[in-house]
């Protein structure tokens, strides 16, 4: 998680900087391009200073053939220099440099008053030795000229050799203002928004025209403009955004470009983290489906159209011995059927899947183990339908029937032992009624026998003649004495049954019969209910054979409500076992008995069936044997407890017997 926040981390970053280094490569890009066009612009401007200087040198020309003489010449000069604003003053001079006419500009009159023409003399001297050099018109470098203290202008002197009939004429000097030149050679249009300068070569500033605000970084580019004699350096400057808050067009686009691309990275970072989510709550859910299937007994097989296993959960691999690998794939026959019955299986399945309705409560069938054994299941289909509406296979539950029928095994060994039980229990009765009937005639024998024979001995001339007698009489004696042996035998029969006898709880009894009673209530939508007294105490009895009774009296009662009868929803499917002890009586502290009842909201018991109910073979049922009720009676009495009947309200019949309590030993 960390890592990959820092991999994230790491990309936005990297893209960050890629965005500032592209924007300051187009700033700068477009700053190269600004400068680019500011050196063209300087390059013009000298073009056009040039220019205008040559202009002004012909026009001077011109001016000195109107007015050859120094009477006319100062006229004429006043009327040039108000159209020639750069020039501040004209002067004729002869060869030997002396003036001979001389004119200031009406524009600044006091030109010479702060400091005499003289001064500059040196300058003057330098331009016409370089005219001189190279017999044509030449500049003078720039010098400052003080007008008042602590200020002044800068001014250039040109000096023009003059020829007339191929002799020297003297010169025509004209001393130009710097600051002049600029405002009036360059175009007002091209100085707009631009500050233009004179400057010395270590970029000292002589003259400045046009203004910029003030504070704004500038970009300059340098012109040099080679004059006859001198060099002067132009230096145009501008400020860096040139539009003043608006910023260049391509920084704004890629400006623009750049935020785009982050917001849309940042979009994608959101798509990726929903994603990811998402990706994660799948994965819970399919872990949670799959914990689902792993944990369910249920074994699942899907199957294609073709009969192809396409899944089985745990349960299923589990149940027929194989794993997932060896069945996923496996066609018709399937591993787990019995191969004596495969034609008959494969029939079936044609069937089923050429029916369009599935039965909804399954079909049984037997599958093989891997380990050879078979075992009952039961199958319960249902057609798989994918995302798009199609179906693609076919989905089984399979449950394995193994456990239920050795359940339902178990209950009719169970009913089998009851009846055996209840049959010995019959014999034992009717051998305790044998020797009950039958002792006191053997002890009269007996008694007889031995009288006989005391008489016998009393009259001994007499008993000699009836030897044969007292032999008969001692054979009754001891067949007596045998048949008593016998009859007591048979009663310890019967007392063998009694010492079996245990104390019980309800609860245990309950728990016994619940599974059994429970397969029966299932198949008939019955609800079954067990309460035990929280002070009943346990019983005094034969468990199975009380057991058994519970059995057959909870059974009936659940045969008395056959489905519909009463309706599913009326709350009355209900069979209630309860257990409670017998209230004592007032000189009795304990409780003696506890009471069983069974009550059940059955179609009842009829008046003339209520006479027979106890006779031996009563039943209303096909496949009754009615002998159930008949032993549950014999059975309780044995054990000193009794057995009764009642409907119960609003529908029904509540059976109930007693049992004594366990006495504590
Ligand atoms: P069997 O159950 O084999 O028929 P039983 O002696 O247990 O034999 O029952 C005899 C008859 O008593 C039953 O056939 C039935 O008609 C009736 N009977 C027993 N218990 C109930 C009951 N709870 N409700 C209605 N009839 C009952």
């Amino acid at each position: 998680m960390g890592r990959r926040w820092a991999l994230w981390g790491l990309i936005f970053a990297l893209l960050v900087a890629l965005l500032a280094v592209m924007v300051f490569l187009v700033r700068e890009y477009e700053e190269s391009q600004l400068l680019v066009q500011l050196e063209r612009n300087a390059a013009s401007m000298g073009s056009d200073v040039r220019t205008g200087l040559n202009r002004s040198i012909q026009n001077l020309q011109a001016l000195h053939g109107l007015a050859p003489t120094p009477e006319l010449w100062p006229i004429q000069a006043a009327e040039f220099l108000s159209t020639h604003r750069e020039m501040v003053h004209i002067e004729w001079r002869d060869a030997d440099l002396r003036p001979m006419a001389a004119r200031t500009t009406p524009y600044m009159p006091r030109l010479y008053t702060y400091r005499a023409r003289r001064d500059s003399q040196v300058d003057v001297a330098q331009a016409c030795s370089n005219a001189t050099r190279l017999s044509g018109p030449a500049f003078s470098p720039s010098y400052f000229w003080p007008l008042s203290p602590g200020q002044g202008i800068e001014l250039m002197e040109m000096c023009l050799p003059l020829m007339r009939d191929g002799q020297s004429d003297g010169y025509l000097i004209a001393t130009y203002s710097l600051a002049a030149i600029l405002t009036e050679m360059i175009p007002s249009s091209a100085l707009r928004g631009q500050r233009v300068a004179w400057t010395e070569a270590d970029g000292t500033r002589l003259t400045i025209v046009g203004n910029l605000p003030s504070g704004s970084p500038v970009v300059h580019a340098n012109h040099l403009v080679d004059l006859q004699g001198a060099t002067y350096l132009l230096r145009l400057e501008q400020p860096k955004a040139p539009g003043g808050w608006l910023p260049p067009v391509l920084t704004v686009i890629v400006g623009t470009l750049s935020l785009s691309l982050l917001g849309a990275v940042g979009l994608l970072v959101r798509d990726l983290r929903r994603r990811l989510l998402a990706e994660q709550r799948l994965a819970e859910a399919l872990a949670f489906r799959k914990a689902m299937e792993d944990s369910l007994v249920t074994g699942l097989r899907a199957r294609d159209m073709e009969g192809r296993i396409t899944y089985v959960n745990p349960a299923f691999c589990q149940m027929v011995g194989l794993t997932a690998e060896q069945l996923l794939g496996t066609s018709i026959p399937a591993p787990y059927w019995p191969p004596e019955q495969i034609d008959e299986y494969r029939q079936r399945l044609a069937v089923r899947l050429a029916g369009k309705v599935l039965p909804r409560e399954g079909f049984e069938s037997e599958f093989v183990r891997a380990d050879g054994t078979r075992f009952p299941v039961l199958i319960i289909e249902a057609p798989l339908i994918n995302a798009q509406g199609v179906q693609t296979g076919w989905m089984s539950a399979i449950l394995d029937l193994s456990e239920q029928r050795r359940i339902e095994e178990q209950s009719r060994a169970s009913q089998e032992r009851l009846q055996a039980t209840a049959r010995l229990a019959m014999a034992g009765e009717m051998a305790s009624l044998i020797s009950h009937e039958l002792n006191q005639p053997l002890a009269a024998i007996s008694s007889y026998a031995t009288g006989s024979l005391n008489l016998m001995e009393q009259a001994p001339q007499r008993a000699a003649d009836d030897g044969a007698i007292q032999t008969a009489l001692q054979r009754i004696q001891e067949q007596a004495e045998r048949a008593g042996r016998v009859i007591r035998s048979v009663a310890d029969l019967v007392r063998r049954r009694e010492r079996e006898r245990e104390s019980v709880t309800a609860q245990a009894l309950f728990a016994a019969i619940q599974p059994l009673l429970m397969l029966q209530a299932r198949k008939l939508g019955i609800t079954l209910e067990t309460q035990v007294a929280t002070d009943c105490p346990p019983v005094f009895c034969d468990r199975t054979m009380i057991e058994q009774v519970l059995l057959n009296i909870g059974r009936n009662g659940m045969q008395a409500m056959p489905p519909g009868q009463p309706p599913m929803g009326s709350g009355l499917r209900r069979l209630r076992l309860r257990a409670e002890p017998v209230a004592p009586s007032t000189w009795q502290k304990t409780p003696e008995w506890v009471r069983f009842v069974i009550t059940d909201h059955g179609i009842g018991i009829s008046q003339e069936d209520t006479e027979r109910l106890f006779t031996p073979f009563f039943t209303t049922k096909p496949e009754g044997m009615g002998l159930g009720l008949n032993l549950c009676r014999t059975v309780v009495e044995q054990h000193g407890g009794m057995l009764a009947f009642e409907p119960h309200q609003p529908q029904g019949t509540v059976f109930q017997f007693t049992l004594p309590v366990a006495k504590a030993l």
